[in-house]
């Protein structure tokens, strides 16, 4: 670099000397004072130096020692930046993108002009951005579209321990990019930046960097002792014991901020609500005059408003009239893709699945109405869906006479450091999603986490003062149950994604360098899964001659290929089925449609269990509110269709009425979901126009009500999607034991479990017990559960999956006779689906 071979020196307001082509910012002298205390400043010139001599290296460094914040500024300052070209940093979460981009921007005296952020469905990029924060998902999508990453300098993967699967693939297919702009004259530069000494997986893979092995910077945070209390007893209620842990904190120990870790923003909101009521503020946050904290609320409200005003905003549906063909040929040649950054990238480690309070309820702080009370308690909730606004209130001071508590899931293990922590109460858990392998059937598990992500918990006590962290746990479960480190995601949901994304960005799946490669088994059964839903062809075999027992990875050969159905499946930002169920949608014209049912299907509880306002008694309310299900299902008019259209026509009839809580409500629709499912269909349209100009489907959140036809056909395009996942209703004639009756009550038969599945009592088709349906997802509680049940014709199958039919030769009766009207000769064979062989109706072909 030619910069650091420049002799002559200049000082800057650091008053360390730099080279004179250094860029200098025009920092506050607030902002150089609290830089000057990050344990990163020292090692800048050690990062400096590696970074010029070597392609890639690794940072690794406790949390909160400037490590996000400062190297994105430590490269512009050396020119990074210069010639038109960008440094590119990507986080796995979103909150971290925004919020990060923010700060660096504030810290260096730039605007959101130069200092950018950029994640899946938003972002404000400019010609003129130098730094850009993003996802990792949005930064593997700028891949597909310049393989060289030709407009960058540099590029930071960010919180690499987290070892999210989009990062680990990035780092992958970085290494290969490297060489070849190494070779061209223009190098790029990497660094991985991780919290954890782990990066073994990165260093010495040697499929990943050969020559030379990265180096490895460690940035040691000067740490103030942090004294470890473990619980004597390990209880079930960490909920509870955390409240307790807190109120004690807080009443019996000197000041300094409390951060709470618990696993989802339910939790979190619950604790919230306790805490302030039990500690309630003395004066109403507006009354705390000129604190930033109103300043926010003010925005916020202006917010809310303004996007009240664009929702209204309406514009007359149009239905497109495209052809499947011609929405893969609309795609580009490559076809653009995009990365599924979907909810569970969203959501980050908070689960989705939480019923989430609305935010607004939980936005007061309790006012006491006592004058003599305790030290009240400035309580604030941190998760990563929460608005970036208020994520933001975190960083400031609490209001005086307060004290500062943070209730958070694991975004405050890493991703965001909160000033003058003084006691964290650890609950030890962590919400995880959790796949079964061979069945896809997937649940939310609160489990413990691991020994590393623990003491990095811990260690958020020790930032400023020496502190106190209060585990409410065991010292004999931490050492025995917890898992030394979190396993890498990659290895721990499927894949079809991925392996969608991979294929059309023809990488070699199976030979990828993945710094912890997938299991083979998993890579197998997602392009199994893939194939059945016409994605892929063909299959993977073992190289000839390899005995069965001996396959290795690379004697296996992949002879798939992607379909034009799976280019077109994977450009859209969703799990592979619903992809397919959009893009078979255009050329039935229903795609409004579709998108709202996607939309649906990926926000859980649309449905209130209990209906706000109808609390008789149990048995009435039940009754009641079984009767409102049905009177969505349209009983009586039409035959029960599931309740994938119960919950098409729950939209179709609140965007009618505008989406009005109180009428969401007394209709027993979750207000919260009907605003999100909104907002998702209008990011998914604008996705789409984007993707096919000529498509243009409307914004308009109304739909009219669906034709029969059409509804026939949106649960043909549901089945496409939901092809692997066929039920069958178990007859009393299989019964073979009449006392087992009462146990076999609803009961299904899927093709891949032995155990029955179940109609549970929310699904509407309990009162007629269709014979073959497919459903979204089975859950497990005390049995499992089909999830969003949705009713079709068996002789369906033979047309949506004939890859999984198998079909005997012609019939000699009927007989085989010709058919003017189609030019044909028809005739009839007998049809068999699955691997569980189950008789279809005869087709005519
Ligand atoms: P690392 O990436 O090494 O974990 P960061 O660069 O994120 O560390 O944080 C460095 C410091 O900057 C921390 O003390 C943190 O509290 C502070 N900081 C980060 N974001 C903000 C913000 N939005 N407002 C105020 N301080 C912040
Ligand atoms: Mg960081």
């Amino acid at each position: 670099n030619a910069e650091m071979d420049n002799k002559s020196l200049i000082t800057d307001n650091t008053n360390s000397i730099k080279p004179v082509n250094y860029v200098i910012l025009n920092r506050s002298e607030a902002i150089q004072k609290a830089r000057l205390k990050l344990p990163i400043l020292s090692e800048e010139q050690a990062i400096m130096e590696a970074i010029n001599e070597n392609s890639v290296i690794v940072i690794v460094g406790t949390t909160g020692s400037g490590k996000t914040t400062q190297v994105p500024q430590f490269l512009y300052e050396a020119g990074y930046a210069r010639n038109g070209k960008m440094i590119g940093i990507t986080e796995p979460r979103r909150v971290a993108a925004i919020s990060m981009s923010q700060r660096v921007g504030y810290e260096m005296n730039l605007t959101s002009h130069e200092v950018s952020y950029q994640i899946r469905f938003e972002g404000n990029t400019t010609p003129d951005t130098q730094i850009k924060f993003m996802t990792d998902g949005v930064l593997l999508k700028e891949i597909q579209l310049d393989p060289t990453l030709k407009k960058y300098s540099v590029i930071i993967i960010d919180e690499a321990h987290e070892r999210s699967i989009f990062s680990d693939i990035l780092i992958g297919i970085l290494s290969r990019i490297i060489p070849v702009r190494l070779a061209k004259g223009k190098p790029l530069k990497l660094i991985i930046m991780s919290a954890t000494l782990r990066v073994e997986d990165f260093t010495e893979n040697i499929r990943l960097f050969k020559n030379p092995k990265p180096p490895v910077l460690k940035v040691e945070a000067r740490m103030f002792d942090v004294t470890i209390h473990y619980n004597k007893r390990t209880l079930e209620d960490y909920l509870e014991e955390a409240y307790k842990k807190a109120c004690k904190i807080h009443r019996q120990l000197p000041e300094g901020g409390i951060l709470v870790f618990l696993t989802g923003q339910q939790e979190v909101n619950t604790l919230v609500k306790k805490l302030r009521r039990t500690f309630p503020m003395q004066k109403t946050e507006a009354e705390y005059e000129g604190s930033k904290v109103s300043a926010f609320r003010k925005r916020r409200c202006e917010m809310k408003q303004k996007r009240k005003l664009t929702a209204d905003t309406t514009k007359k549906i149009v239905l497109p009239e495209i052809k499947l063909d011609d929405f893969v040929s609309a795609l580009p040649d490559d076809a653009d893709m995009d990365i599924a950054e979907d909810a569970h990238q969203d959501v980050g480690n908070d689960s989705d699945l939480d019923l989430g309070d609305d935010i607004d309820e939980i936005e007061g702080h309790g006012l006491s109405k006592h004058k003599e009370l305790e030290q009240p308690m400035w309580v604030l909730p941190l998760y990563s869906v929460l608005p970036p606004d208020r994520q933001q209130m975190v960083f400031q001071p609490p209001p005086e006479g307060t004290r500062l508590c943070i209730v958070a899931t694991n975004v405050a293990e890493t991703s965001l450091t909160i000033p003058n922590v003084k006691y964290v109460v650890d609950s030890g858990k962590v919400k995880e999603k959790v796949y079964d392998k061979t069945t896809g059937v997937s649940m939310f598990h609160v489990t413990w986490t691991s020994q590393a992500s623990a003491n990095q918990r811990a260690g958020r006590a020790g930032r400023t003062a020496p502190g106190h962290c209060y585990r409410l746990y065991s010292s004999a479960v931490f050492n025995d149950e917890f898992q030394t480190f979190s396993p890498a995601e990659i290895q721990q949901r499927p894949i079809d994604d991925i392996v969608l994304i991979m294929k059309s960005m023809k990488l070699p799946v199976i030979n990828f360098p993945f710094p912890t490669p997938p299991d083979y088994l998993q890579i197998r059964s997602s392009m199994k899964r893939l194939t059945i839903l016409g994605a892929l062809k063909e299959s993977v075999v073992p190289i000839k001659g390899v005995p069965p027992t001996k396959i290795r990875r690379k004697d296996i050969k992949d002879l798939t290929y992607i379909t034009a159905l799976g280019k077109a499946m994977a450009a859209f930002p969703l799990a592979p089925r619903y992809g397919k169920m959009l893009a078979l949608s255009h050329q039935h014209s229903l795609l409004p449609y579709t998108v709202a049912i996607v939309a649906a299907l990926t926000i859980p509880e649309v449905l209130l269990e209990t209906p706000v306002g109808l609390q008789q008694s149990v048995k009435d309310t039940q009754k009641q509110w079984h009767n409102l299900r049905l009177s969505w299902a349209g009983v009586g008019n039409s035959r029960l269709l599931g309740d994938v259209m119960v919950l098409l026509r729950c939209i179709g009839a609140a965007e009618f009425q505008g989406g009005d809580r109180t009428w969401c409500e007394k209709n027993g629709l979750r207000h919260k979901a009907i605003t999100e499912i909104r907002k998702l269909r209008r990011q998914l349209t604008n996705e789409i126009n984007l993707l096919i100009p000529s498509c243009d489907i409307a914004l308009n959140p109304k739909m009219p009500p669906t034709s029969d036809e059409q509804a026939l056909l949106l649960r043909q395009i549901v089945l496409s999607g939901l092809i692997d996942h066929v039920a069958r209703r178990v007859d009393d004639w299989e019964i073979k034991d009449p006392a087992d009756k009462a146990k076999w009550k609803y009961a299904y038969r899927t093709q891949e479990l032995e155990e029955p599945v179940f109609l549970p009592s929310s699904s509407v088709l309990r009162v007629y017990m269709p014979q073959w349906v497919v459903y979204q997802d089975i859950y497990e509680t005390h049995k499992m559960f089909m999830r969003n049940v949705t009713v079709i014709e068996p002789q369906w199958l033979a047309v949506f999956a004939p890859e999984l039919c198998s079909f005997t030769p012609p019939l000699e009766s009927p007989e085989p006779c010709y058919d003017e009207t189609k030019d044909l000769v028809v005739c009839h064979r007998s049809a068999k689906f699955g691997s569980g062989s189950w008789e279809l109706p005869d087709v005519e072909v």
